[in-house]
């Protein structure tokens, strides 16, 4: 990964409100630092700048890796997968009725949870957790 100076870097975390863009797991209650990631990936040429960078979880990041789009699994096309940055996740995006899982509302959504396993085990189990604890999901989404 590019070296991102200190300064974007909580800029981002900050605009970012120090969550996943994709699953929202929130900084405060993962045990490792959220990443600043490429939007469009940097092995393609993604350029570390602020228009391209947002904050990802490393499940997020590291299934998303080189990934632009993805199936919908509901109607087998391709579609880009969701901008964190330029798209409102609540429109793509929502809860299970338990709240662990993550159910895409589009295309794009769809294809994105299924692309970034955005409810695998190790997702889901920290989910339940979190969710009796009352910090998630996030009031503001
Ligand atoms: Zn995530």
């Amino acid at each position: 990964m590019a070296k991102i100076k200190k300064e974007l870097d909580q800029k981002i975390r900050q605009k970012a409100k120090n969550r996943c863009g994709y699953c929202l797991n929130p900084q405060e209650l993962m045990p490792f630092k959220l990443e600043v990631e490429h939007i469009y990936p940097k092995a393609l040429g993604g350029e570390t700048v602020e228009e391209n960078l947002w904050l990802a979880c490393r499940e997020c990041n590291g299934h998303k890796s080189k990934k632009v789009k993805a199936t919908d699994s509901l109607s087998g096309k391709t579609f880009k997968l969701f901008n964190p940055r330029t798209q409102i996740w609540k429109e793509h995006f929502e809860f299970s009725q338990d709240k662990t899982e993550i159910i895409g509302k589009t295309p794009c959504g769809r294809a994105t949870v299924d692309a970034l396993q955005m409810n695998n085990i190790y997702q889901t189990t920290a989910r339940l957790a979190w969710v009796e604890t009352g910090k998630f999901p996030p009031k503001d989404i």
